[in-house]
């Protein structure tokens, strides 16, 4: 029997509206039409499935990629009273029978299921026969852009979904995921066969999150005062994750976070996987952990109540930049994205992409091309003296209105300062010298010091020697870094990272394009700055110790019924309960989040932690 969408949102999962795009895409699958939706982390993906799931007779069948992510869903969609199952490696032969045995018998609402499994002769038998008893209600294809080739997330059993279509032709099938980039869509459509799906591409902009982007000075201290000011100031016991680019550095900094009072653990695809596992299980259960990672900890985490993601290193591409920022603030509640990066980081990721080996498909020299340009477009993201969110969303081939007002530059717009001339100066003082130098003899001869080597060289005869006594040593070293990080100049690490100039260099040096840098911000904005962000975001008058007793009851129960905290209830809903103060199950019933099933399982408790605090 098919029930209305509205009414399944509001009896199982306690909604009352739906968001953005939903309620179409859920009219179109459950009506018997194929969807692709893009649609960012946050943004509601699962119910796009879910809903139609339980509108239409029979088993959704949906292939997920990740064990930790089977199970964490499955256990929500218990938890809100849906007959959902999953099966994969995890499971012994008598779990993984039994739950066979309740997808032929027709019990099962959804079955989430690893690729792989999905194409083993026994499964597609199963599949045979739910499709000649009318018991296959759809095909949901998670995290779809593991069919691509060119993300890190490439699966190769995804690329033999394409053979849904031919045996099951008349079962819909949903592809989502969170990937923005035209070419990855572009190949999910191709390689899945979803040439006549209809495409759902939502906005990929995640308002409720705060993009801060600085200049490494001391980028431990920097994070430790991040995470002081910005979040322990605002939150208690608040999860975040903190991105390095080596193995090495997780460890130092997760060691160095715990030694000043930080609860860290270290995630990277070196340790065992018993740790690795123990430690996203703590993560994903405990509240308050900081998980310090390298890029293997990500999808999967689905995690709705992380508040800030850092990184110590830059990512490689805007679309990494995107992924890894994106895993702040799913549940919609303010999130940070704090970023560290010195033109340093860039000298060293150019060289990791000139040394490497090229991706699959790809001749050397297209591949160095493609990754230079896209670690160029981050590099751009982080000089910008403009609305970052723009930018960023600029990048997706997304337009915006206006500036953001939750970025940094928008908060606290930098002073710019025009080095064109300068710059220009420090590009034919490069040429002059014989592009064999590196930048500390180079300003020396900008700023006309006769020490021994400019002596020995000769260069105080040069034309450029002295050109540049206007500015100091300090203001030198900026212009330098940020040549490099334009890619003005390159350095030369095998001759005492001597700079040399490259094609870029040329539109500067003919006077065709200028250079603006941002100035760091002084210590008295910076103040001001931090205490419009605080004001912005404190969630309005929530009164602390109601929601602290009932994070406290959620951490109890979620432990007795061996779960993530948020499978009981989100955030969200635990902040509404503390505003509301409901007094009957009625009241309770109003707030989101709260389906009949939890009402049911739970309310009573609730009500008794809500009396108890009046
Ligand atoms: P995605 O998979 O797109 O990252 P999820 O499906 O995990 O997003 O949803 C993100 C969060 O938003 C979840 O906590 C979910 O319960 C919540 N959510 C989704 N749709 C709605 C809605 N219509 N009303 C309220 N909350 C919603
Ligand atoms: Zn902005």
């Amino acid at each position: 029997m098919s029930r209305d969408a509205h009414d399944i949102l509001a009896r199982v999962f306690g909604y009352n509206a739906f968001h953005g795009d939903q309620q179409a895409i859920i009219g179109h699958v459950a009506a018997g039409g194929d969807a692709l939706v893009l649609m960012p982390t946050g943004g509601g993906k699962s119910l796009c499935y879910q809903v139609p799931a339980l509108m239409r007779p029979g088993t959704a069948i949906v292939v997920s990629p990740l064990i930790a992510l089977m199970h964490n869903q499955v256990s929500a969609l218990r938890e809100a009273g849906v007959a959902a199952e999953y099966l994969n490696s995890s499971l012994d032969l008598e779990s993984a029978k039994a739950t066979e045995r309740a997808l032929r018998a027709g019990k099962l609402d959804l079955l989430y299921v690893a690729p792989e499994r999905l194409m083993t002769p026994r499964f597609l038998d199963l599949l045979d026969h739910l499709r000649d008893t009318e018991q296959l209600a759809l095909f949901a294809i998670d995290e779809a852009h593991c069919v691509s080739q060119w993300g890190h997330d490439f699966r190769p059993e995804y690329l033999q979904l394409s053979i849904l279509p031919e045996r099951y032709p008349a079962i819909p099938r949903i592809a989502l995921t969170a990937t923005a980039d035209r070419q990855t869509r572009d190949e999910i459509i191709q390689r899945l066969h979803l040439g006549m799906a209809r495409c759902f591409i939502s906005s990929f902009d995640r308002p409720n999150i705060c993009y801060t982007i600085v200049e490494k000075a001391d980028p431990r201290r920097q994070l430790l005062n991040f995470i002081r000011n910005e979040i322990h100031s605002r939150f208690t016991r608040t999860a975040g994750i903190v991105y390095c680019l080596s193995r090495r550095k997780v460890e130092e900094t997760a060691a160095w976070l715990q030694e000043h009072g930080i609860a860290a653990l270290p995630y990277h695809a070196g340790l065992p996987t018993e740790i690795r596992a123990a430690h996203q299980g703590r993560f994903l259960r405990e509240d308050g952990l900081v998980m310090v990672a390298t890029i293997a900890f990500g999808m999967g985490i689905d995690k709705p109540d992380v508040r800030f993601v850092a990184h110590l290193d830059l990512p490689r591409s805007i679309e990494g930049y995107y992924q890894e920022t994106g895993r702040a603030g799913r549940d919609g509640l303010p999130a940070q994205a704090w970023m560290a990066w010195s033109a340093g980081d860039v000298v060293q990721l150019r060289r990791m992409i000139d040394s490497g080996e090229g991706e699959a498909g790809m001749d050397y020299e297209t591949y160095r091309r493609f990754a230079r340009n896209r670690l160029d477009a981050l590099v751009g993201l982080a000089e910008t003296t403009a609305c970052r969110r723009r930018q960023l969303l600029a990048y997706f081939g997304e337009e915006t209105a206006a500036p953001c007002g939750n970025c940094d530059n928008c908060a606290d717009p930098p002073q710019t300062w025009d080095a064109t001339e300068a710059a220009r100066k420090a590009l034919s003082c490069v040429y002059r010298t014989g592009q064999r130098y590196g930048a500390g003899h180079l300003i020396d001869v900008l700023r006309g010091e006769l020490t021994d080597k400019v002596r020995e060289k000769e260069h105080e005869r040069l034309s450029t020697f002295g050109i540049g006594s206007d500015l100091d040593e300090k203001r030198w070293r900026m212009v330098f870094r940020q040549l490099v990080a334009h890619d003005f100049v390159c350095v030369d690490h095998e001759r005492y990272n001597a700079l040399a100039l490259t094609e870029t260099a040329r539109p500067l040096l003919r006077g065709e394009a200028g250079l603006f840098v941002r100035l760091p911000a002084g210590k008295l904005h910076r103040s001001k700055r931090q205490r419009a962000m605080r004001e912005r975001s404190i969630p309005g008058g929530v009164p602390a110790t109601l929601f602290e007793r009932l994070r406290v009851w959620r951490a109890n129960t979620a432990q007795d019924r061996n779960v993530p905290a948020y499978v009981i209830f989100h955030d969200a809903t635990l902040r509404d309960i503390a505003i509301a103060y409901p007094a009957t199950l009625d009241d309770l019933h109003q707030i989101s989040g709260i389906g009949e099933h939890k009402l049911e399982a739970y309310g009573k408790e609730i009500l008794g932690i809500v009396a108890a605090c009046r």
